[in-house]
């Protein structure tokens, strides 16, 4: 049988890649997006066309109730959910703390540490043996990200821990918990935070002298989510070009 993944924040960027990778690898997929409507349904156009399964599920992941309807969608166009690829995350205005907003704050939380914590309670609810979560941080948990977003690093360092103690409790059910910690990769989350050229800024300090592509995750997330990783459990995967 297919496996079945739900992945937040499939729209675009590296959650979209990732639905490409999946649906490449016999994946049937359910695609959250918050806004971007359009390219949620042309990706899932896209899969049906190869021959694949997908449908696209407006959620916002902060939302309990969205994130009921994602999974109770999900499973009834697709099947038993088996995985979830818990991508969903934002930015906001970079700068030192004691210039950042509230509302930014609480955002920013909201969506990288609430939002991942309620999509993982309700696939710990759904999995059965054999199903997988992969996370998805950042690098900037470990760096901290001075001067930008430490509120951001601060959110992901959370979703590190999620990791690490889902894995521990859902293990014993067969379930299987990871997490990729990307480094900078080019996508359109660097112009929220008002730093469009961040990747090319930040490639002459990153040891193998670039930033990273979307399929750069994608590739580490779907090997995760696979029976290859068939004993990997409890794991952050820096995917960061050395940083
Ligand atoms: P992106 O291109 O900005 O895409 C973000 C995705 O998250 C979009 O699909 C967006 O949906 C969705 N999203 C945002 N808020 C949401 C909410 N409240 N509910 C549901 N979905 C929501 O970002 P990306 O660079 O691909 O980032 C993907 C993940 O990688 C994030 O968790 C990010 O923190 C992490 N990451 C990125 C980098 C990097 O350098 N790019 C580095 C480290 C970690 P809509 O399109 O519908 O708005």
């Amino acid at each position: 049988m297919s496996p079945v993944t739900v992945v937040t924040g499939g729209s675009r960027g590296i959650g979209a890649a990732t639905v490409r990778a999946l649906a490449a690898r016999g994946h049937h997929v359910a695609i959250g997006y918050r806004r971007a409507l359009h390219e949620a349904d042309a990706l899932a156009r896209d899969i049906r066309a190869d021959g694949g399964q997908a449908v696209a599920v407006r959620v916002d992941t902060t939302s309990p109730s969205d994130v009921d309807e994602l999974f109770d969608t999900a499973a009834s166009v697709l099947g038993p959910i088996t995985g979830l690829v818990n991508n969903a995350g934002v930015t906001s205005p970079a700068g030192p703390l004691a210039d950042l907003r509230v509302e930014d704050l609480r955002h920013v939380l909201d969506v990288n540490l609430l939002g991942a914590l309620l999509c993982a309670r309700r696939a710990a609810r759904d999995l059965t043996e054999g199903g997988a979560i992969v996370n998805v941080s950042s690098a900037a948990a470990t760096l901290g990200s001075p001067g930008e977003y430490v509120h951001y690093a601060a959110a992901k360092a959370g979703v590190d821990a999620l990791t690490v103690g889902l894995a521990k409790e859902l293990g014993p059910r067969g379930i299987r918990v990871n997490c990729v910690a990307p480094g900078t990769i080019r996508t359109d989350i660097h112009a929220v935070s008002g730093n469009p050229d961040r990747p090319d800024r930040m490639a002459e300090i990153i040891p193998l002298r670039r930033a990273g592509e979307v399929d750069d995750i994608a590739s580490a997330i779907a090997w995760l989510l696979g029976p290859e990783a068939a004993f990997t459990t409890g794991a952050v995967l820096r995917v960061a070009g050395g940083l």
